[in-house]
């Protein structure tokens, strides 16, 4: 996870835990259930997404900064790639995420390729030395 520094004082607001649900995914077929739950399983130290209202989405992008609300995504988004690949923060806020996703079962990695999609690490994940301002 990010190193960013904690700044006391600064309130995270409740969020729920990511879902397949809430990246667009939908998987059917017989062994879906168990590939759903190991997905989620997969993604519960991510947090929900937070979906931005209206705009175009290639330049302000379809998705905000759970802590400091700024685009996260887009042409013109915040995140920006860390030292470890796959992973990255807010640059306003410092707030940690991964760009690259593998979810894996007990019998290996679900899809063929890796996913890429901007999720941030949910507050009960992200510890108190890197809750908070840009590195
Ligand atoms: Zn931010």
């Amino acid at each position: 996870m990010s190193e960013a520094k904690h700044t006391p004082g600064i309130k995270i607001p409740e969020v729920e835990v990511c879902t397949i649900a809430d990246i667009g995914f939908e998987i059917t077929g017989s062994d879906a259930p168990l590939l759903i739950a190991a997905i989620n399983k997969y993604l519960s130290v991510f947090a929900k997404p937070v979906r931005r209202n209206g705009g175009a989405e290639f330049v302000v992008g379809s998705h905000e900064c759970l802590k400091c609300g700024k685009p996260l995504s887009g042409l013109l988004g915040t995140f920006q790639w860390g030292l470890v690949n796959g992973e990255g923060s807010c640059s306003e806020c410092g707030w940690p995420a991964r760009a690259y996703h593998e979810p894996a079962d007990d019998e290996g990695k679900i899809f063929d390729r890796i996913l890429e999609i901007v999720l941030q690490y949910h507050p009960d994940n992200v510890t108190a030395t890197n809750k908070g301002a840009p590195a």
